[in-house]
């Protein structure tokens, strides 16, 4: 097979193909967390196809080498990061590799649109849709990254923002309609354009407070797949356009799901700076919980219970508590308390966070309920077993119109018959407002650590056997 023989170019698109459906089926696979692993490894090895096959039609030489050596680069950085990580901090990392996809995509959109003559104008519409949507994507996860990694989690609004938005935009069409109807490259302008959406990402991402970041996350992961989507069909790279097409509808559809979760509207998200209060109360109290409980006592109450609800939340996580979780969870069904999980679509720091680690404890699917599932059955259970949570199960954002986390859907453990959190200190949720849960008549803290509280748990109930 000689280089450029037309067989050399259908072994290159079959190539193409079989690394498209590895990716579907690892993607397909990602959805189930008991397969999840393998749907990993299915849409490495179907990327590293699509790779080889693109490297064997760089052409130029230089690229042969160039190519291997940024993924080296990237490949070891990358490796280095992912195990200094902890568990917690993954999400903040994951918002990044997000956003750096997207600035990737802007980069070959920008490359493209340097060799403006090269293409039709229809091709550069196409192109700057890409560095659009990867630059915003690029800043905007950039500036998420950032908030969660500093715990920044007030919002950062400034004045006019829907005027700077306005002007931003028109400034961009203005631009964008030059460089897609000229034939010569305009670097300048590109440059212009580039940066006047890297800033459209950060001023989209300032304002936002804690508890609507995680939508704004998944809006990104969305535009990135747009970006690599365009800019596949830029370059004619199936392998791209498939991919990209996946991760923007997943995001997309993610994005609409989040929103929801936290009754948002998705317009809201572009144009008021959703999730802001202007008038925010610069609530700087630290917890004021009241009813301390002892493990012996909570213990007692939940192994002679009917029905307990547990709700996991970020401190679950932190503390890396789920195996315990699931050891104490067990103890209770093995005394026929009737357990069960209920999840907040945005408990933890990514969506799906509590999901991802009780699977990995092992707790079976069907004892894990949603939000919306479980939430009237708070009413029946005799005990609701916080651990962790805070914003998650905040009753203010039902009540309190001046709180940022007002009009989000929260889980009702005020409605169960007792209340047990667990967590170490006065330490707020990630929104940072006080949670009235823990002043409450019903409401018992058991101080400390989660795991180790949980060990004092199992402990207690052992020693009631
Ligand atoms: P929160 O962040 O509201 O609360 C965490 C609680 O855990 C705190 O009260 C803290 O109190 C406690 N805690 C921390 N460490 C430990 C430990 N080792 N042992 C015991 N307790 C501990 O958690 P939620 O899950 O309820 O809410 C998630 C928040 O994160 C929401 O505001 C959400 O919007 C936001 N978010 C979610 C994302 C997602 O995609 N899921 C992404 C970005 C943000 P103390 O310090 O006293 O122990």
């Amino acid at each position: 097979m000689t280089a450029n023989s037309p067989a050399m170019w259908v072994g290159i698109d079959l190539a193409y193909f079989i690394g498209t459906v590895l990716l579907v089926i690892g993607l397909r696979r990602m959805s189930s967390p008991s397969r999840a692993r393998s749907g990993i490894w299915y849409a490495g090895v179907g990327m590293a196809i699509a790779i080889i096959a693109t490297l064997t039609i760089a052409g130029d030489p230089g690229r042969r080498v160039l190519i291997p050596i940024a993924m080296f680069i990237g490949a070891a950085f990358a490796f280095i990061q992912s195990r200094r990580v902890s568990m917690t901090d993954a999400p903040a990392l994951i918002a990044l590799y997000n956003g750096l996809g997207g600035g990737a995509a802007a980069g070959i959109a920008f490359v493209e649109l340097l060799r403006a003559a090269e293409h039709t104008s229809s091709l550069r519409v196409f192109a700057l849709v890409g560095a659009l949507a990867g630059s915003i994507a690029f800043a905007g996860s950039f500036m998420a990254w950032q908030k969660l990694r500093t715990g920044m989690r007030r919002s950062i609004p400034f004045p006019n923002r829907q005027v700077v938005y306005l002007a931003i935009m028109v400034l961009m069409l203005l631009v964008g309609l030059v460089l897609a109807s000229s034939n010569t490259s305009h670097p300048v302008l590109l440059f212009m354009f580039v940066v006047l959406a890297l800033f459209f990402g950060i001023s989209m991402t300032l304002p936002i407070a804690a508890a609507d970041l995680p939508v704004l996350i998944s809006l990104y992961n969305a535009l990135t797949g747009l970006a690599v989507g365009v800019e596949g069909y830029v370059l004619g790279n199936p392998a791209m356009m498939v991919a990209g097409t996946l991760v923007f509808a997943s995001g997309a559809l993610l994005t609409r799901l989040m929103a929801r979760a936290v009754n948002r509207r998705l317009s809201e998200i572009m144009y008021s700076g959703f999730g802001v209060n202007e008038n925010e109360r610069k609530d700087s109290r630290k917890e004021g919980f009241v009813n301390e409980i002892e493990a012996h006592d909570a213990a007692a109450s939940m192994a002679f219970a009917n029905r307990v609800i547990v709700v996991p939340g970020y401190g679950m996580a932190v503390a890396q508590a789920q195996h315990k979780l699931r050891e104490l969870t067990q103890l209770l069904d093995e005394r026929g308390v009737q357990t069960a999980f209920a999840i907040h679509p945005v408990a933890g720091r990514m969506p799906g966070h509590m999901n991802v680690l009780l699977a990995d404890a092992g707790v079976p699917y069907e004892k894990i309920a949603d939000l919306s599932a479980i939430n009237e059955e708070f009413s029946q259970a005799d005990v609701a077993l916080v651990i962790g949570a805070n914003d998650t199960v905040n009753p203010s954002a039902k009540t309190d119109e001046s709180s940022p986390l007002y009009g989000m859907p929260v889980l009702n453990v005020d409605q169960a018959g007792s209340v047990i959190v667990l967590k170490r200190g006065d330490g707020r949720g990630y929104a940072d407002v006080s949670n009235s849960l823990l002043e409450s008549a019903g409401t018992r803290v058991l101080l400390g650590d989660a795991k180790d509280s949980l060990q004092e748990l199992i402990s207690c109930i052992k020693a009631m056997d």
